[in-house]
């Protein structure tokens, strides 16, 4: 099961007719949460959403319960009086951007984020980073992306924040590697290790921790996706003329195995350096898992789409816990950023993509789950049923990638089950 190289198990279950595809209402976290976990990586990154006072209680919710750090991040609230007068808008974002720069000197990227208002939508964010950009030139990048709740569910809406990010990054003729996707700085730093022992001489990171620090970009450059949300981000990064390592992603001991071995084979790394290089953070791994599979292994899994990590975790939650998982939704399904995934999963899973929030409502409260993983919205409700939830947004704040967080991420399967059995022992 967690061989060097993963071998797939499922090898025509790219079969897309196998999916089933839904098109109803939809129980999504909005785009502009992607914030909160965005803006711990980027140390010098401020992140000014263009919105409604609806935005900035969401942001102020999510965040008060999921940072503990100084906020960088803040909103421009637009009023419905500010429709009197695109230009007065305008005026108006150029002074507050001037106030947030002149308090917090600290600040050397700037991200005007949109939202989904009315008022906001008119406002062209583009123009205006532009503009501002050109004002604090040499200070400041001031760059625009859209956060909107109707544009994009919580994970793109990080992601299209990178993807903004491809157009500045320094141009390279280097042979090297790049990670893409927000990673814990600890996480990050293990990898850097492990490519390192690899062999592999210039690997970069994206996002960088500091604006300055962002890596080169150029038709040397070959890249390895750290998330299945990063499509955006991937097609600015081959109009660069990088390319994409196919791989399946870092979540697990086989998944972070697979994920190294596809660089190891991309950069010539020889079979025995790489069994070298990991074979103590596999084994780590490994022992770890081991205590978990014992108490999660025929355990029934039912995933709502939400983060996009969903096939990912399926194939995880299946292969090294033993569960069974009797449907992964997804909101969008990438074929070719998952069919590495794909292949690994065993074909009993059922797959969805999209949403009929009613219906899928249905299809779980029918097949009684032992445990629920789902969005904030939904999880009282099924609670309140008698099912047992994981809120799926802790999969992308909580550190899950690599060898050494592998137990942590099968921990946070076994946390609402252990739960649920307390509470049993105290109200029998
Ligand atoms: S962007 Fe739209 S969906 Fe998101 S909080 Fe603002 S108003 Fe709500």
């Amino acid at each position: 099961m967690t061989n060097a190289v993963a071998s797939p198990a499922n090898p025509s279950g790219c079969d897309d007719t196998e999916i089933l595809r839904e098109r109803g209402q939809r129980e999504l976290f909005c785009g502009l949460t992607g914030i909160v976990w965005l803006h711990r990586k980027i140390k010098d990154a401020f992140f000014l959403v263009v919105g409604s006072r609806t935005c900035a209680h969401l942001l102020q919710s999510a965040a008060g319960v999921m940072i503990f750090a100084e906020p960088r991040f803040g909103t421009a609230i637009l009023d419905e009086r500010d429709l009197a007068g695109m230009a007065d808008c305008n005026d108006e974002l150029d002074r507050v951007v001037a106030e947030l720069l002149a308090r917090r000197p600290d600040i050397r990227l700037l991200f005007l984020v949109g939202s989904c208002p009315s008022e906001v939508i008119k406002l062209d964010l583009g123009r205006a980073a532009s503009r501002l950009d050109a004002r604090h030139a040499g200070a400041v990048r001031v760059l625009a992306d859209s956060g909107s709740g109707i544009e994009t569910s919580f994970t793109p809406g990080a992601v299209a924040c990178l993807a903004a990010l491809v157009p500045g990054l320094a141009p390279s003729r280097d042979s090297e590697l790049l990670v893409v996707g927000s990673m814990a700085d600890g996480v990050e730093d293990q990898f850097a290790r492990l490519f390192a022992a690899m062999g592999i001489g210039k690997v970069g990171f994206l996002p960088a921790r500091e604006a300055a620090a962002m890596p080169t970009v150029g038709p040397g450059t070959r890249f390895l996706l750290a998330q299945p949300f990063l499509a955006q981000t991937a097609r600015a990064l081959e109009s660069r003329g990088a390319r994409r390592i196919p791989a399946p992603y870092p979540l697990g001991v086989e998944g972070t195995t697979a994920w190294l071995a596809a660089a190891a084979a991309e950069f010539g790394v020889a079979p025995d350096r790489l069994e070298a290089a990991i074979a103590l953070p596999q084994e780590r791994g490994r022992r770890a898992l081991a205590r978990y599979r014992a108490q999660l292994a025929g355990k029934r899994v039912f995933l709502f789409p939400d983060s996009q990590l969903e096939i990912p975790l399926a194939r995880f939650l299946t292969r090294e816990l033993g569960m069974r998982v009797i449907e992964a939704g997804t909101p969008y399904l990438h074929r070719e950023h998952l069919a590495e995934e794909r292949a690994l999963l065993s074909a009993d899973v059922r797959l969805s993509e999209g949403q009929d929030v009613e219906r899928q409502l249905d299809r779980c409260l029918a097949a009684r789950p032992d445990l629920t993983v789902c969005g904030l919205g939904l999880a009282n409700p099924l609670e309140a049923q008698g099912l047992t939830t994981k809120w799926s947004i802790e999969l992308l704040f909580t550190p899950v990638q690599g060898y050494d967080q592998a137990g942590d991420l099968a921990e946070l399967f076994a946390r609402p089950l252990n739960r649920r059995a307390r509470l049993k022992e105290l109200v029998p």
